[in-house]
């Protein structure tokens, strides 16, 4: 679970949304030349969608184009895209690519003006939707292992962590590399103050005794979409409260329960940091029940929350 998105995209499909256009992918370029390649200067979000027996369903689409929205905002951007129109040109891209099964669309905004000048504003951008196949393998059940990166969460005012940046996933890939060299699988990043921020893709959420804690926006997270689903579902399925603080490190390892969440992997368990079970060293009962109840209303299975997903008109789900 958690590696690249789509491992060696071995398998994508055959048109991508540019500029207004659908386009083959082939023809979805950047030169060597543009100003994102060598300056990390975009943004981008992930959304999944999902194939259930009615349909297939975008998963907090409108969320994500708004965190779209406020990201190119935070970088002097411009996405010169409405948000109906930003809805409009994923339902058509999954359409036009007869999308059946669960996917991922990639939107990206990122400057391709041919420049050397290092800035965000004044230059060309281009917009463009891209999807891939996604299916459930990075929904793991068996939970994941983690290390305390010694890379540490880029500070706001170094890298807005509020927009999701192409050039601030270079902190996470070097500690998400060092959790693997430690043959780990993932790595937990703490702030420049020393406080857990969050896992390289991904938010934490802790359990001590019926409580649940995670860091607040200002501990230099990106505060996720899934992050919100699953506060609301803890209070809902368990009636527990969930708390919005500063954690520390020590914290990390006398939790009852540990679990990560983010747009690919969903819930997923925590098992072990650093060497140390987290509880008993098994995936937490109620970390179970959150990935299966998130999981259930993302295939249509249980009814609550339908107002998370946005149907994709004219496509049939997996068994028709
Ligand atoms: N933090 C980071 C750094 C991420 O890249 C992601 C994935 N978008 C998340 C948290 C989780 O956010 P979301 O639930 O919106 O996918």
């Amino acid at each position: 679970m958690m590696n690249s998105v789509v491992d060696g995209l071995a398998r994508t499909f055959p048109y991508v949304f540019v500029d207004g256009e659908l386009v083959e992918a082939a023809d979805a370029c950047v030169t060597v030349h543009a100003n994102a390649l060598s300056y990390g200067t975009g943004t981008f979000e992930g959304i999944r969608a999902f194939s259930g027996d009615d349909g297939l369903h975008l998963l907090s689409a409108p969320e994500h184009f708004s965190r779209l929205q406020q990201s190119a905002l935070i970088l002097g951007l411009t996405l010169r895209y409405s948000m109906e129109q930003l809805l409009d040109a994923s339902v058509r891209l999954l359409q036009k690519n007869d999308v059946r099964e669960d996917a991922y669309l990639r939107p990206l905004l990122v400057l391709n003006e041919e420049t050397l000048h290092v800035r965000t504003i004044g230059l060309t951008s281009r917009f463009s939707i891209a999807v891939h196949p996604m299916g459930l393998n990075y929904i793991n059940p068996k939970g994941v292992r983690c290390i305390v990166s010694t890379w540490r969460r880029a500070p706001d005012l170094a890298i807005p962590s509020r927009a999701k940046t192409t050039g601030g996933y270079i902190g996470p890939a070097l500690a998400k590399s060092e959790a693997l060299a430690a043959g780990a699988d993932e790595a937990i990043m703490l702030n420049m103050e020393g406080h857990v921020a969050e896992a390289t893709t991904s938010n934490i959420f802790l359990r001590f005794g019926s409580r649940w804690m995670t860091p607040p926006p200002y501990d230099d997270i990106l505060p996720g979409i899934t992050r919100t689903h699953v506060m609301r579902l803890i209070e809902e399925l368990m009636g527990e409260p969930v708390v919005e603080c500063s954690i520390d490190r020590s914290q990390l390892y006398v939790a009852d329960e540990m679990l990560l969440c983010g747009t690919a992997a969903l819930v997923v368990p925590v098992i072990a940091v650093d060497g140390r079970p987290i509880g008993p060293g098994v995936p937490g009962s109620r970390t179970l029940e959150l990935q299966q109840t998130l999981m259930s209303i993302c295939r249509r299975q249980d009814s609550r929350h339908a107002e998370w997903l946005t149907n994709v008109p004219g496509r049939v789900g997996v068994g028709f």
